[in-house]
């Protein structure tokens, strides 16, 4: 059915309704409601509490004000008493709406802090009832009424909170009339039963209209295990065709030779938790199923010396391969270690970033074509449409959460269908990772190497300044460097970098005239803020104010102390990471946050800081306060956009869905059981642009 047929719709709302993507009932029943407003009886009203509610009855008065800035009064009445609900401005208008004897449902706010003894209500909206219409009646022996999002357009036009409460009602009605099993089931029997989970018909029903308050939750679980189950189904099936997809290169060349090699270029003992990833990776390497594997491990734990490994191995087997980093500060850094690292052995790395002058750059790209350069190092420059590998084998994207899911596709484009290595220090809770990683593989460095002294970590607040600058001047004298971070968290923020800059120009005139100061921030030119980086790596600067740039990878072990103003407005993973650029050396380090107009929320939040050094504790804490979405600093995927899904209190179902989907991909991948019919059918319905993963259909 047309939806402008729709009772109480027509041609211009259906126009509106249409610009946010509903044309069809249909499309209605996915809708969720934001609150769920209880409906009382004129009696039950309270005198003082702040909350909403419904009341509904028939107009028995009408009063209009005397003054401007009096309100036109409606005076309902119910089986219980009557009330009188005062609307402000546009009397005449309201004159017109309301008439005596006419039937309404009210939803209203009553105030809190009254003195008196009459409630004090403040209206919110209203919608006329048809005694003598049998749907109307329905949608009032309802105790909770749904009430919904009104996304932009809907906010704009004429559509009212209540007035679509009641459209999806009638939306409801009218298609479980001329079919009660409108609604079709989307899972099988057997997992409905064995997770005592509702119907599907039933959940749809109830979580717009739910008889009780526990129906919403009981409803709204069955809704996001189905949610997360057919994520799972697509990444599972995304893992499967990965597997299937041509064959990745097996990496067979001795492992011994290699290893004996990678020994005489390490200057520590490895730890179990590196051992043990390494191996993983050699596994995957060695075999010939395309690697893609996310090496998650905290900052300082020695993830590039794991990526020098596996680049080896591919090196070895005379394959070239590539890291990609997020930032050319980063890659520098890569650089400049990882020649380090290789330098006994006879291989040639090369950096290739953007910027660099046209000479060395053509130079670069010959020896890349050529294969005489067997490890590339670089930003997106390395996937760009004029770089031509040789043979690309191997792989290695550092910091995965700022590249999107294109780039790695192109990447692997260009070479012989290399072997990917994702390496991240952003510690991702394991819900997050399933569903953002569900598909690669999962190595995890859990243990740091056996030298490190935990960072010792204070909150402060402004008034502590001078305390903590001398405590900065004892530390330089030791020969100690420090960090001193602004917050910018965008760097296009013109206000933000105004502050760090006068910041920085106080710093180094007025506080520390005497000492070596210098600043790197994203607005500085590439090699503007390498020379920067490199005087205070040389040693030739006493303390480096930054913005968050310096947050990945930076490694100057000389430097202990870490200031960060106004930490207050950093998410707890990103100051975790800030954090982890010191600590790397043999002596003990010192973060200090500092933080303005401390709220009990965001010292509660940075307390967590100054009592755990674990990320993934800290990472799962970041998540339970600021959700999933914000936790990358951006909305990574359409993947996140859950409706009915709460990462934070689905872990559970998270784990069953993600189980049970990929058991059965792994049995029966082109999903052809008897017993899957209905996830088959389920998955061409509502997930064809999926389709192209699989060969289910
Ligand atoms: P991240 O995981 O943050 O990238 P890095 O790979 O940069 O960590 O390692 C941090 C520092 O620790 C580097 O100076 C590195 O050489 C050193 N390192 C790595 N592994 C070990 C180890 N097993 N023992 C001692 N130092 C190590
Ligand atoms: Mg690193």
């Amino acid at each position: 059915m047309d939806l402008k047929f729709l009772k109480g719709v027509g041609e211009k709302r259906a126009e509106a309704f249409s610009k946010i993507g509903i044309s069809s009932l249909d499309d209605f029943l996915n809708f969720i409601p934001r609150i769920y407003l209880k409906k009382i009886n004129v009696r039950e009203i309270p005198l003082n509490i702040n909350e909403n509610v419904i009341v509904s009855g028939k107009v028995i008065d009408l009063e209009h004000p005397r003054k401007s800035n009096q309100p036109f009064k409606v005076v309902l009445k119910d089986n219980t008493g009557s009330v009188a609900v005062p609307i402000f401005g546009a009397s005449e208008f309201r004159s017109r709406q309301f008439r005596l004897n006419d039937y309404f449902v009210f939803w209203i706010k009553i105030d809190k802090e009254n003195y008196s003894s009459v409630p004090r209500i403040s209206y919110r909206d209203h919608i006329k009832i048809i005694p003598s219409d049998p749907v109307d009646m329905d949608f009032l022996k309802f105790d909770l009424i749904p009430v919904y999002e009104l996304s932009g357009v809907l906010k704009k036009t004429w559509i009212k909170p209540l007035f679509l409460s009641k459209i999806v009602f009638n939306a409801f009605s009218t298609l479980l009339k001329s079919n009660p099993d409108y609604i079709e089931e989307t899972l099988p029997d057997d997992i409905i039963k064995r997770y005592k989970l509702s119907g599907k018909k039933e959940a749809v029903l109830r979580i717009n209209f739910p008889l009780e308050f526990s129906d919403i939750e009981f409803s709204r679980k069955r809704l996001s295990f189905e949610e997360l189950f057919y994520l799972e189904l697509i990444l599972a099936l995304k893992k499967m065709s990965l597997q299937n997809e041509k064959k990745g290169i097996r990496f067979d060349k001795d492992i011994y030779t290699i290893t004996d090699k990678f020994k005489s270029i390490l200057k520590f003992e490895l730890t179990d938790a590196q051992k043990k990833v390494m191996n993983e990776i050699y596994l995957d390497m060695n075999s010939d199923k395309c690697m893609n594997r996310l090496l998650q491990g905290d900052v300082g734990s020695g993830k590039t010396i794991v990526a020098v490994y596996s680049m080896l191995i591919a090196v070895e087997n005379g394959y070239q391969a590539a890291l990609m980093c997020p930032t050319e500060l980063l890659a520098e850094q890569h650089f400049k270690t990882i020649s380090e690292f290789l330098k006994p052995l006879d291989i040639n790395v090369c950096l290739l970033v953007g910027g660099q002058k046209k000479k060395l750059r053509d130079e670069l790209l010959t020896n890349i074509e050529s294969g005489k350069t067997n490890i590339i190092i670089g930003t997106h420059a390395l996937i760009q449409e004029n770089v031509q590998y040789k043979n690309i084998g191997f792989v290695v994207i550092d910091e995965q959460h700022k590249f999107g899911v294109m780039q790695r596709a192109k990447l692997k484009e260009k070479g012989m269908n290399p072997d990917v290595l994702v390496m991240t220090a952003t510690p991702i809770p394991r819900t997050l990772s399933m569903t953002l990683y569900g598909d690669l593989d999962i190595s995890v460095i859990d243990e740091l190497p056996k030298n490190r002294i935990p960072v010792k970590t204070a909150l402060r607040t402004d008034t502590d300044k001078p305390a903590i600058y001398s405590f900065v001047r004892t530390e330089i004298k030791k020969g100690r460097q420090v960090y001193i971070i602004f917050p910018i968290i965008d760097e296009s923020e013109k206000l933000d970098l105004k502050s760090a800059e006068e910041n920085y120009q106080l710093l180094k005139k007025e506080i520390f005239p005497d000492l070596k100061v210098g600043m790197v921030h994203g607005r500085m030119l590439w090699y503007e803020k390498d020379e920067e980086t490199e005087k205070f790596r040389d040693g030739d600067l006493n303390i480096l104010v930054s913005t968050t740039v310096i947050e990945v990878g930076i490694d100057i072990p000389n430097a202990t102390i870490m200031i960060i103003e106004e930490a207050q407005r950093f998410g707890l993973s990103q100051l975790h990471q800030l954090r982890g650029r010191v600590g790397r050396g043999a002596d003990q380090s010192y973060c200090i946050l500092i933080a303005k107009d401390l709220s009990e929320d965001s010292s509660k939040r940075l307390n967590i800081l100054c009592s755990s050094n674990d990320g993934f504790k800290i990472a799962e804490a970041d998540m339970d306060i600021r959700g999933p979405g914000e936790f990358f600093g951006i909305r990574q995927s359409g993947m996140l956009n859950f409706s009915c899904t709460d990462l934070k209190k689905d872990k559970d179902v998270l784990e069953i869905a993600r189980s049970i989907a990929f058991k059965i991909i792994n049995e029966d991948p082109h999903l052809r059981k008897k017993e899957h019919e209905v996830i088959k059918k389920t998955f061409l319905k509502n997930h064809k642009d999926s389709l192209y993963l699989t060969d289910i259909a």
